[in-house]
């Protein structure tokens, strides 16, 4: 990582800088935040002729070679002063976020997610999540349709308030961009898909747009979980937000293995938001308002809850993980009361972890 002497290069220096690391087949990313510009060197790095180059120039300050599995997710990287907003709303800070509604959209029946969005905006929710394009384990159940994302957008126009949605490829990508959802889920089943983490951290650089990046159901250790979130950062787009929503399950009764308690982990570690699932971890609506409050006091920087004004005439997940919106301001008004209560408590552990 290249550390310049100001905050970020002029044009010029930024493009003589790009010919003496392409020299020695290294690509210069440049990854922009709201107060300074990082520049990581994508290759090997540790090259010494390379180094004292980049050092010899005047605007530079130092190049920092320290090889961690990750760097710019690092705590200590200077993107940690980076405030991440979706749709103008503050995620993390000090605040914390909801994320609520449908976990499928239903197209023939749009009044229900319309009617949710505004019952999410009224239980104190900041986001609205509806599924436009579902990742379903068996390929005849519905897929989701571009139809949903009209909806989505209508949600956002009526409410004012932002919109995420899960993409799982370029071209949904590219029409969620288009459309201008604020905040693009990567789901669990594609936590792991490098190829789609690259892609949309490059499509999303230079926009405020947010990725939230679900933990994968197969991940084993924390590491893996921020080296997924490294390569969105790396190739351009630092509006990160880390999701835990459960892993294989390892016992009977919930849908996933609860794994809310990893927020503390992820947040010694790494500076970015958690806003944990707990619908999909424990899988039953009944369930959901015990596992969110757990996250609270873990730590986490909000929450991301499937909720349906009528649930049993929800598709997808929504007949059985879906809460009504009277429990979700229930569960928001709880949640943000343990937030403030280990507000201070959990700032110490984490200024003074590793
Ligand atoms: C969802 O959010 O509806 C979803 C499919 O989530 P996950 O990727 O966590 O299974
Ligand atoms: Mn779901």
């Amino acid at each position: 990582m290249i550390i310049p002497k100001e905050n970020r290069l002029t044009e010029e220096q930024e493009k003589e800088l790009k010919e003496i690391t392409s020299e020695f087949g290294i690509k210069l990313q440049t990854i922009k935040g709201d107060i300074r510009t990082i520049y990581a060197m994508v290759g090997d790095e540790r090259n010494t002729l390379l180094i004292k180059r980049v050092e010899g120039l005047s605007y530079i300050d130092r190049v920092d070679t320290i090889q961690k599995p990750y760097k710019l997710m690092a705590k200590d990287n200077e993107l940690a002063s980076h405030r991440i907003m979706a749709g103008g709303k503050v995620i993390g800070n000090g605040h914390f976020t909801v994320i609520a509604g449908h976990c499928t959209i239903d197209h023939n029946n749009p009044q229900f997610f319309l009617e949710t969005a505004h019952a999410v905006k009224e239980a104190g929710g900041d986001i609205i999540r509806g599924g436009v394009w579902k990742p379903r384990t068996s390929p005849y159940s519905f897929q989701g349709t571009l139809k949903n994302l009209d909806i989505l957008m209508e949600a956002k126009a009526q409410t004012g308030l932002p919109v995420d949605t899960e993409v799982m490829d370029s071209e949904q990508l590219k029409a969620a961009l288009d459309a201008g959802v604020d905040m693009l889920q990567v789901g669990a089943r594609n936590a792991l898909n490098y190829g789609l983490l690259k892609e949309i951290g490059q499509q999303v650089h230079g926009r405020d747009t947010v990725v939230l990046l679900k933990r994968g159901m197969h991940m084993g250790g924390v590491d893996e979980f921020i080296l997924a979130a490294e390569y969105i950062v790396s190739a351009g787009c630092p509006n990160i937000v880390l999701t835990p929503r459960g892993t294989q399950p390892t016992m009977d009764g919930y849908r996933n293995h609860p794994d809310e308690s990893i927020t503390l982990l992820l947040k010694e570690r790494t500076w970015a938001p958690v806003l944990v699932d707990p619908s999909h971890s424990v899988g039953k609506a009944a369930y959901v308002p015990f596992a969110a409050l757990a996250a609270a006091a873990y730590g986490a920087d909000g929450l991301i809850i499937e909720s349906h004004v009528n649930p049993t005439h929800g598709i997808g997940d929504d007949p059985k993980q879906a809460v009504k919106p009277e429990v979700l301001a229930t569960i928001i008004r709880d949640a943000r009361a343990i937030h403030e209560m280990l507000r201070p408590t959990l700032k110490k552990i984490t200024a003074s972890a590793a």
